[in-house]
């Protein structure tokens, strides 16, 4: 008899395209059936035969409280009651508008979104509308969405399938981005001054989290920032994934540099749709209905969805919020890089805030080409070892994990106790 995860996978597939609504969540990557949830409290998940794991996926990364967080809950409950969406402005939206422009000092204004991919796509139609320029830059093994502009080499899932590009993508879009390496400043500056009046924007992701963790040379940023200055350039920090998950003002905060435009999402809707996009007030007003940069949407700012954003966000201003949810996630890396060590297995770990990455190399990867050099079936093999002991990690080798304030001491020792008794079999 199969399992019931196996059973609802095959009924899955029966009418969702590979049984999932998004792909990484098929373990195309890690071989296997996936996990079917039913139900998560805290730091914990129970899948459809009632086995429970301790998660540090997070719903990639938005549940930063947990699971079912109480007064998170019971925001959504009240809100709901009062009404789903009315397409129309709510108090609400006042609110967190002016928490997150209080907290960010790049904001001036932001306009919500319901997914990291619009506030992404729109934040790119944007910087096109205000400098007039059409070429985008990104930054190989970065992901922002599934916007057409974006889908030329990307992360994340693509990554996992070997695929450089999407189809369905033409060609007269793809060759207006630019896709350079992660880290390295020099070639961004050999862009600029080949093409720097032709450049609309760069986007990265200030920490890389959609090609394992990759985390940011200082003067990879300072390169960035002063370049884009130089040649009129929108600087996009995407802050989809690192945004309130590395620290209490974002990666922004974390490395000192001020971006133009700042995408959100993830954490600020505290595992409902909300995303963002703002940033400096001359380049925002250029957005309908005050200019003539076109952008909508019939849930955008969903009062029910916003209820959860709020909490969550609130929640994180709690003082030593962002310490402890770091020393925690680096209990988990240390712990697991001196497991593996004592084992002598050729592994290694690091984090930034409540965001890690795990490694099976000698030496953290600085570069997309420094990733896909890690030993791929040595993660598989451990991934489901860790997922029989009951420790739910992310299904593949090219994403970061995360971990929540509701972790507690006790439950990061138990997954570093797991791993040891993996490694020391010999992952
Ligand atoms: N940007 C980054 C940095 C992301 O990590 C993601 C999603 N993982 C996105 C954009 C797209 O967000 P969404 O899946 O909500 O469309």
């Amino acid at each position: 008899m199969s399992s019931r995860n196996q059973q609802l996978f095959d009924a899955a597939q029966r009418h969702i395209p590979g049984g999932v609504n998004s792909p990484v969540r098929a373990f195309r990557s890690v071989g296997g059936a996936p996990r079917f949830f039913t139900r998560g409290e805290g730091p914990r998940v129970w899948d459809a035969e009632g086995k429970s794991y301790l998660d540090y996926v997070g719903s990639w990364g938005p549940l930063i409280l947990g699971h079912t967080h109480a007064p998170t809950v019971k925001a959504v409950q009240e809100a709901a009651a009062l009404g789903l969406s009315f397409g129309a402005p709510t108090e609400a939206e006042i609110e967190i508008a002016d928490l997150l422009c209080d907290i960010l000092p790049s904001l001036d204004m932001v306009r919500l979104v319901s997914s990291g991919t619009e506030a992404t796509m729109s934040a790119i139609r944007l910087a096109r509308g205000h400098t007039g320029r059409d070429l985008l830059v990104k930054f190989e093994g970065c992901y922002h969405g599934h916007s057409d502009s974006l889908l030329v080499k990307a992360g994340s899932g693509l990554l996992t399938f070997g695929n450089p590009s999407s189809g369905g993508v033409p060609a007269d879009v793809a060759k207006h981005t630019l896709v350079l390496e992660y880290n390295n400043a020099e070639q961004l500056a050999e862009a600029f001054a080949k093409q720097g009046s032709e450049i609309a924007a760069v986007i990265v992701e200030p920490v890389a989290g959609n090609m394992n963790l990759i985390a940011p040379k200082p003067e990879f940023m300072q390169a960035m920032r002063e370049l884009c200055s130089k040649h009129g350039a929108v600087l996009i920090f995407d802050e989809v994934m690192t945004g309130f998950r590395v620290g209490p003002q974002c990666a922004q905060g974390l490395f000192g540099i001020t971006p133009d435009l700042t995408t959100l999402g993830k954490v600020i809707g505290g595992g409902m749709p909300v995303a963002a996009f703002g940033g400096k007030r001359e380049i925002m007003e250029k957005i309908a209905p005050l200019g003539p940069v076109y952008q909508a949407g019939t849930l955008s700012g969903n009062p029910v969805a916003v209820a959860a954003g709020l909490v969550t966000l609130k929640a994180t201003r709690a003082p030593g919020f962002y310490d402890s949810l770091a020393a925690r996630t680096k209990q988990l890396t240390d712990g697991l890089t001196a497991a593996a060590k004592k084992h002598g297995v050729t592994f290694c770990a690091q984090s930034v805030g409540g965001m890690f990455g795990l490694y099976f190399s000698a030496t953290p990867p600085t570069s997309f080409a420094e990733v896909m050099q890690c030993d791929k079936e040595a993660f598989n093999r451990f991934f489901h070892a860790m997922l029989e002991a009951g420790h739910y990690l992310a299904p593949s080798a090219f994403e970061a994990g995360f971990v929540s304030a509701a972790h507690t001491e006790a439950d990061i020792a138990a997954t570093i106790a797991a791993a040891e008794a993996i490694f020391a079999k010999g992952v």
